[in-house]
C-alpha cells in the first residue's frame, strides 16, 4: 500500500493537477492500494490567513476579493479538466459553500475584532477542503475511482491550535475504519492534508506545511509500504536549490538526517514528518511531480553511511538571546532558571551555544518570541540584575541558524577546520556555534545578510555539487 502526498505547487494549476493525477494513475497500476493526501492549491492557505487577519482589523474587502479569486482558481481546474456536467455543478456548489463559510467566519472575526488560534485553524484549513474534492474529481475524470475524505474524520489531535499533534491510537483506529474499506473496493481516498480535529470535533491544523505530516501519520497507521512526498524539486537536495544553484539530489538519507534537515529549515519536509515513519520503519521517498522519473530521495532506517557532510540548511527569522555577567559564575542554577523560564512561556529553543566560560548563556529562539523571552528573563533575574551578578539579558534579532548535516560527520576528522577555514577565508563571521540536537548536526549562527553566502561557501568547501561525498545524480534512485 502506498501513500502519496502532493504539495501546493503539485496541485497549483490545471496543468499541475493533471500531472499529479497522471502520477497517481501510474502508481495505482503498480500498487493496488493507493491513498492520496493533498495540500491546498499553491498560495491558497496564505490568502485565507491574510483574509482572516484583515477581518480582525475590520477590513472586509480582503476576504471578498479572496472569495472571488479562489472560486476562479478552483473553477479553472474544473473547466479545463472535468467534462461531466454533474461533476462540474457539484464541485462549483462545493466551492461556493466553502467560500461562503469563509465569508461567515471573517464576518464574525470582524465583529469580535479578535482572531483566535482556533478561529484561524478553521479558516486556514478551507484550502485543503477545496483541493481534495477537486483532485478526486480530476482523478475520476481520468477513470480512476477516487473519493474525497475530510481528515477531520481521521486525524484526532490535541487542542494546540495552529500546531496540533495527532493522538495516534485514536487516529489509527479511525484511519482503519474509514480508509480500509475504500481501499479494499479499489477506491483511491483523496484526503485533505494539514487538518485534523480534536476528539470533540473542533477543527485543528498540524502547522504550516503540515500535509507531509498528515501523510506520514496515515501511512504509519495503515502500515504503508512507502510514503511518497511529491513536490516541485527532485527530492531532498544538498541545499535549497533556490539558494545554491549547484545543489544536488541526495539519493539516500537516514531518518535522523532527514529529520535534522527538516527541523533546521529544509522546507521540503515538515519537521515532524519523520516521527510516525521512524516508529514503523516505513521508507519515505521525496519526488518531483514534474519529473516523476528523475532523481529522488529515499529516506529510510539505514540511509547511507557514505560521506561526511551531506547537506546545508538555514532557518531564518531567529533571535539570539544572551544572558551575561561576570557574577554569574558562583550563582547556582542560572542555566536551569533560564531554560525553565523560557519553557514556562512555551518558547522552543533551537540551539544552545556552548560558551567557553560560565560568563554567558546563549541560545536561539524564533524571532516572534524574542521580546517575550527577554522580558520574562529580566523578571526572573530581577534580583541578580540589581546586584550586578547578571549584567544584561541581550537580544540579537534577525539572525539565521545554518545547520551542517550528515550522520558520518562526527567520526570524520577535520570537518570543523574545513568548515571554519572556508568561512574565515571569505570574511564570513560566525556569531555562535553549537553541536546540534543530534550527532548529525553542527549549527552556526550568522547574520541574515551573511546567511545565503555562508550556505554557498560551506556547500562549496565540501564539494557537495560534485561527487566527492556521494552518488552523482545520474546514478540516483529511480522508481
Ligand atoms: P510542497 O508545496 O510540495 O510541500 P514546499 O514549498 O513546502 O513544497 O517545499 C519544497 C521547496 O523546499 C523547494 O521548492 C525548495 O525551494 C525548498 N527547499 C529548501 N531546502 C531544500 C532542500 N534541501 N532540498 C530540496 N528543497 C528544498
Ligand atoms: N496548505 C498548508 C500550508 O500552506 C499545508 C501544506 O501545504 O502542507 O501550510
Ligand atoms: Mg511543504
Amino acid at each position: 500500500m502506498l501513500v502519496m502526498k502532493f504539495g501546493g505547487t503539485s496541485v497549483g494549476s490545471p496543468e499541475a493537477m493533471k500531472q499529479a493525477a497522471s502520477v497517481v494513475g501510474k502508481m495505482k497500476s503498480r500498487y493496488e492500494k493507493v491513498i492520496v493526501v493533498t495540500s491546498a492549491m499553491a498560495g491558497v492557505t496564505n490568502r485565507l490567513i491574510a483574509a482572516a487577519k484583515a477581518a480582525e482589523s475590520g477590513d472586509l474587502s480582503t476576504y471578498q476579493e479572496a472569495q472571488k479569486e479562489l472560486l476562479a482558481l478552483h473553477m479553472s481546474v474544473v473547466e479545463k479538466l472535468i467534462t461531466d456536467e454533474y461533476e462540474q455543478a457539484t464541485l462549483a456548489q462545493w466551492f461556493k459553500d466553502r467560500l461562503d463559510e469563509l465569508g461567515r467566519l471573517c464576518q464574525s472575526i470582524a465583529v469580535l475584532g479578535e482572531l483566535t488560534p482556533r478561529g484561524l485553524d478553521v479558516v486556514s484549513g478551507l484550502g485543503e477542503r477545496m483541493s481534495a474534492p477537486l483532485l478526486a474529481g480530476v482523478l475520476r475524470s481520468m477513470d480512476i475511482d477516487a473519493k474525497q475524505v475530510d481528515a477531520t474524520r481521521l486525524i484526532v489531535t490535541d487542542n494546540s491550535f495552529g500546531n496540533a499533534s495527532p493522538i495516534m491510537d485514536t487516529t489509527c483506529e479511525k484511519c482503519r475504519q474509514v480508509l480500509v474499506p475504500m481501499l479494499e473496493s479499489g477506491t483511491v481516498p483523496v484526503v485533505t492534508g494539514f487538518i485534523g480535529a480534536t476528539k470533540e470535533g473542533i477543527p485543528t491544523t498540524l502547522g504550516r506545511g503540515g500535509s507531509d505530516y498528515s501523510a506520514s501519520v496515515i501511512g504509519a497507521c495503515l502500515d504503508a509500504d512507502e510514503i511518497q512526498i511529491w513536490t516541485d524539486v527532485n527530492g531532498v537536495m544538498t541545499a535549497n536549490p533556490s539558494v545554491v544553484p549547484g545543489a544536488r539530489t541526495l539519493p539516500r538519507l537516514s531518518f535522523t538526517e532527514a529529520a535534522e534537515l527538516a527541523y533546521f529549515g529544509a522546507k521540503v519536509l515538515h519537521p515532524k514528518t519523520m516521527l510516525p515513519a521512524v516508529e514503523k520503519e516505513i521508507p519515505v521517498r521525496v519526488l518531483n511531480t514534474f519529473d516523476p522519473d528523475g532523481p529522488n530521495t529515499l529516506i529510510s532506517k539505514d540511509g547511507a553511511t557514505d560521506g561526511s557532510v551531506k547537506a546545508i540548511t538555514a532557518i531564518k527569522d531567529m533571535s539570539l538571546i544572551n544572558v551575561e555577567g561576570k557574577g554569574m559564575i558562583g550563582v547556582p542554577g542560572i542555566a536551569a532558571r533560564t531554560f525553565g523560564t523560557v519553557a514556562k512561556h512555551g518558547i522552543s529553543v533551537l540551539m544552545i551555544s556552548q560558551a567557553s566560560s560560565e560568563q554567558s548563556i546563549c541560545f536561539v529562539i524564533p524571532s516572534e518570541s524574542g521580546r517575550l523571552a527577554v522580558k520574562a528573563l529580566e523578571e526572573e533575574f530581577a534580583r541578580e540584575l540589581a546586584r550586578r551578578q547578571i549584567d544584561r539579558v541581550e537580544i540579537m534579532e534577525n539572525v539565521v541558524v545554518v545547520a551542517v548535516v550528515g550522520a558520518g560527520m562526527r567520526g570524520t576528522p577535520g570537518i570543523a577546520a574545513r568548515l571554519f577555514g572556508a568561512l574565515g577565508e571569505h570574511g564570513l563571521n560566525v556569531i555562535a556555534i553549537a553541536q546540534g540536537s543530534s550527532e548529525a548536526n553542527i549549527s552556526l549562527v550568522v547574520t541574515k545578510e551573511d546567511a545565503d553566502e555562508t550556505v554557498r561557501r560551506i556547500h562549496e568547501a565540501f564539494d557537495l555539487s560534485g561527487t566527492e561525498s556521494g552518488v552523482s545524480a545520474t546514478s540516483a534512485n529511480r522508481i
